[in-house]
């Protein structure tokens, strides 16, 4: 492949990707050819707002912006000062790392079976599909997990976009991160869901999960989510995934929706395929059914260049943040709409 070539399909890597401006592309894609780069992705996500970030119980208001029609402006900034879903029926415009959502439902901070954490990040707004399906599988895996429940991370913001920290995806309200710590046995305090630390499941060398804290339980509840028909990729550790194709008995399908990827240590994220009919949300191809557990499917992800990245000899630039302009036109309009009621 020409060097053009590479950096084009480099840079498309880059922005598909699930958390913490990590691109996903697919791992069939040669994990050589895009190594330098994965290490540089390894040390962005070390720096990312992770579900193991601690929030405030009295987050500042952002300052409204000095000139909010430069055009040079991140969405962002424009975005993460939208506190309400736009009014009317949902409506998903774009890609998961590159797009908005009119109408999005918000997810209630506390059900029977789950609760939602980091209060203050406001992120708790998705497409009604998922709102339903985080509801749906807070039930499932309260029954065949025996969990109290689940804690819910972020979903996306109030109208979705690109956010101030954190993600490169969770743009269009179809993905959701779910920590893999159980909820607790009570009703959290606002402190406590800010302040709670997720638990890490890999253990100190990598290559495995702590069999201390990840328990079968775990694989039940990943297998909940992954079996749900609309959910088209699951991302987690890939010590994790290793564990799943160990441990998995009777049906393994659904192991195919489980990809490893970087983060997801303390928590997994659910992407959800765009809903029926949903013509201008641009989701991604379908991976194949294979299952992902031969030994050479994981290899690349226990290599020594990704188990202990070296830092490039010199620090990435920061690239300008992507502007209203750069996104799909429609998610202007999601922009100007009018506030849904609270
Ligand atoms: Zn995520």
């Amino acid at each position: 492949m020409s060097p053009l070539r590479l950096k084009a399909r480099q840079s498309e890597s880059l922005i598909l990707n699930p958390d913490a401006a990590l691109g996903y592309k697919d791992i069939s894609m040669s994990p050589r050819r895009i190594a330098p780069l994965l290490l540089m992705m390894t040390l962005l996500a070390a720096g990312g707002a992770l579900a193991q970030d601690k929030g405030s119980v009295n987050p500042k208001p952002l300052p409204p912006l000095a000139n909010p029609n430069d055009p040079k402006i991140g969405a962002k900034e424009l975005f993460a000062r939208k506190l309400l879903p736009s009014a009317g029926p949902a409506h998903v415009i774009g890609s998961y790392v590159k797009g908005c959502i009119g109408g999005a439902q918000q997810m209630p901070l506390n059900g029977d079976n789950w609760q939602v954490m980091r209060l203050s990040r406001h992120r708790n707004y998705g497409h009604p599909d998922m709102i339903a399906l985080i509801k749906r599988l807070a039930a499932k895996v309260h029954k065949d997990a025996g969990w109290p429940g689940i804690l819910v991370g972020d979903i996306g913001q109030p109208r979705g976009g690109p956010a101030l920290s954190g993600h490169a995806s969770h743009q269009i309200g179809l993905d959701a991160d779910i920590w893999l710590t159980p909820m607790p046995d009570r009703r959290l305090s606002r402190e406590e869901r800010e302040e709670m630390s997720a638990v890490m499941m890999v253990r100190e060398d990598r290559l495995d999960i702590d069999p201390k804290v990840f328990t079968p339980s775990h694989v039940l509840v990943l297998r909940d989510a992954a079996q749900e028909p609309a959910v088209q990729r699951i991302f987690v550790n890939p010590a994790i995934k290793k564990a799943l194709c160990r441990e998995a008995k009777g049906d393994r399908s659904w192991l195919s929706k489980i990809r490893p990827w970087w983060g997801h240590d303390y928590h997994f994220h659910i992407r959800m395929r765009c809903p029926a009919g949903a013509s201008e949300c641009q989701g991604q191809p379908s991976q194949s059914d294979d299952e992902g557990c031969k030994p050479s499917d994981l290899a690349y992800w226990f290599s020594e260049g990704v188990l202990h990245p070296k830092p490039p000899p010199e620090p990435p630039k920061p690239k300008p943040p992507m502007t209203l302009a750069q996104m799909p036109a429609a998610c202007k309009a999601v922009l100007r709409a009018g506030d849904a009621k609270p």
